[in-house]
């Protein structure tokens, strides 16, 4: 998606809002102290949207406080 390429219809009409401050879209809350940037990407074909973290700061954050799922895991 972030090379501008739809994973879902295969078209190349994807857009991006950087400042997502009008987008519907609140920062994930990763704990009770931080907040991690949603970057929404939209693909305007077929609607399909996905969003990003894209601070590698919080991905770090994420990555310290939350469970890691394991490749191969069983399904909750
Ligand atoms: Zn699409």
């Amino acid at each position: 998606m972030q090379d501008g390429h739809c994973p879902r219809c295969e078209s190349e009409t994807v857009y991006v809002d950087r400042t997502a401050h009008y987008s519907g879209l609140g920062p994930l809350q990763v704990d009770f102290w931080h907040v991690a940037p949603l970057v929404p990407y939209v693909c305007t074909t077929c609607g399909y949207v996905a969003c990003f973290v894209e601070r590698a700061e919080s991905r770090t954050e994420i990555a310290e406080k939350w469970k890691h799922v394991p490749p191969g895991g069983k399904k909750s």
